[in-house]
């Protein structure tokens, strides 16, 4: 290789550069724009940022070509960013001025399987569901599962560490990962695959990669620990009449089934008949109540499952918790209760644009909290169209507004609803990241001390600031001192 003269991301490379991408991946291996056509739909995500056409696309098939890759972009100080599904709401994998893209799509190989074991060593590309789905075929199911199953990847979701509906019973991305194999920004490959569930020995560097966001290098493979399947499920949809009822209800279901209380999704009234209107649901209940809560709870025998959900709601409606209930009867029904919780993925066809939250509260605080954005934004924006919903049972509350509906100032309505959150004391992100839009109030949840010590990670590993710079941080491009 020959050594090139550094250049920032402002700068364009020279011949060398391509020709130096095309010894390494031959001259199919990459798009470049102006002389080929890169599609749009790697120029931005699902968050709606605006689109960027990267300079480079990439789609490696292998560890050794993503390796090459970061090489040369190291040795010519070009900026790259990784892409997974695109469905991240928070702009991270959007390219940047003068980037390569390197999308994982291609690396999708489930590499095995072991049902004794409950691992699976999957390429970085494969979707989410695929996971899912190899996972229940060995009899086993796989911890996490959020709404844009079908198209994001793990790669994305370990650099998110997503959370989703099953956290209350499994923890987010980071527990189900027990190994990862990362390529560093100057192409080093750091191999991480351990089957092993204790490592004591010195720093648990693959921690650093899990919501690194693409900041610190690129997944290549992933080891995953597998959950038991349930040997049966109890699914319920519980109307109740406010916040601290609905609290209440889910502290008697974990004291009466504990960790087999799977799920906890709650959902406002606004959003329950935005759901039912978009998705032409009929209606589970005769009237309108306050909130409704998805429980999902497992057990080993469907019939006396059945029976127990059904004693707890009882005395749930006895306490004055619950209002009205429904318990699925088959899998079916189960699936079409769930369908409520699906209107984050009409969002972008209704809302003009949906304006985004994912915010972590303490627990008892989420009704008050609640409450206070709501009054904030009606005595702004009369007539807004918001919708609030979330993992409850993890202390997470999602909050949609349809930007058409406060005049496009999406800017002031993140202000007013992360300084409640400054005031609330919570994080203006519980599972979907920083990257590009919450930046500016990462120091609300983050203390400076801590931004000081995440920035001196990022240094040692990126010393040239070349991994999806401007994310999570702002810096520029060959920066040594690093954003
Ligand atoms: C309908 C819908 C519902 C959703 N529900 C949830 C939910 O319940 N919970 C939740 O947590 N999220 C949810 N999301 C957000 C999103 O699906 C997750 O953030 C997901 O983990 C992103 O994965 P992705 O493959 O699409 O990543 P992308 O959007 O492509 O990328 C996300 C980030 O990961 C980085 N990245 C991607 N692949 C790699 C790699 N191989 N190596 C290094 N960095 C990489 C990118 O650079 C970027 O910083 C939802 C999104 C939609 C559209």
């Amino acid at each position: 290789m020959t050594t090139p003269s550094p250049t920032t991301a402002a700068t364009a490379p020279g011949a060398a550069f391509w020709t130096e991408l095309e010894q390494a991946l031959g001259a199919q291996g990459f798009a470049r724009s102006g002389a080929d056509s890169i599609p749009d739909k790697y120029w931005t995500d699902w968050s709606g940022t605006a689109p960027v056409q990267p300079l480079a696309l990439v789609r490696p098939r292998s560890t050794d070509e993503v390796s090459a890759l970061l090489r040369i972009c190291h040795a010519y100080r070009v900026p790259v960013v990784p892409q997974g599904g695109l469905t991240g709401l928070a702009g991270a994998a959007v390219p940047v001025p003068g980037c390569v893209a390197v999308s994982m799509e291609r690396m999708n190989v489930i590499e095995d399987v072991n049902a004794r074991t409950g691992l699976m060593t999957v390429q970085a590309g494969v979707t989410l569901q695929a996971v899912q789905e190899a996972a229940v075929v060995a009899g086993r199911v796989f911890g996490v599962d959020l709404g844009a199953r079908g198209s994001c990847q793990i790669g994305g979701n370990v650099s998110t560490n997503a959370g989703g509906n099953g956290v209350l019973q499994n923890g987010m991305m980071r527990e189900q990962v027990l190994g990862l194999e990362v390529v560093l920004a100057d192409g080093t490959v750091l191999p991480m695959l351990r089957p092993m569930l204790k490592n004591n020995t010195g720093y648990d560097l693959k921690q650093f990669f899990i919501g690194a966001e693409g900041t610190l290098g690129v997944i290549t493979r992933v080891l995953l620990r597998l959950r038991p399947a349930p040997q049966a499920k109890a699914t319920c949809l519980v109307a109740m009449p406010g916040f601290d009822e609905a609290l209440a209800v889910l502290a008697r279901m974990q004291s009466r089934f504990g960790n087999s209380v799977a799920a906890f999704e709650l959902m406002w009234n606004d959003f329950v008949q935005t759901s039912m209107q978009w998705q032409k649901l009929q209606p589970a209940f005769a009237e309108q109540h306050p909130i409704l809560a998805l429980i999902d709870v497992d057990g080993k025998d469907e019939a006396s499952l059945q029976d127990a959900v059904e004693a707890a709601l009882g005395e749930a409606m006895e306490a004055g918790e619950v209002v009205d209930a429904v318990i699925a009867q088959s899998g079916e029904q189960a699936k079409s209760l769930w369908k409520l919780r699906e209107a984050p993925a009409e969002m972008t066809q209704h809302m003009h644009p949906p304006v985004n939250f994912d915010v972590s509260l303490p627990q008892v605080d989420i009704g008050r909290f609640a409450a206070a954005c709501r009054a904030a934004f009606d005595a702004r924006w009369p007539g807004h169209h918001s919708l609030f919903f979330g993992h409850v049972g993890d202390g997470n509350l999602h909050v949609t507004t349809d930007g058409k509906t406060i005049g496009g100032e999406d800017e002031a309505l993140e202000a007013v609803l992360y300084g409640l959150v400054q005031q609330f004391q919570g994080s203006v992100s519980a599972e979907h990241g920083i990257g590009l839009h919450k930046k500016p109030y990462l120091p609300f949840s983050r203390t400076a001390q801590e931004l000081a010590a995440m920035r001196a990670i990022k240094s040692a590993l990126d010393p040239l600031g070349l991994m999806n710079p401007g994310k999570v941080f702002d810096g520029a491009v060959g920066d040594s001192a690093v954003p």
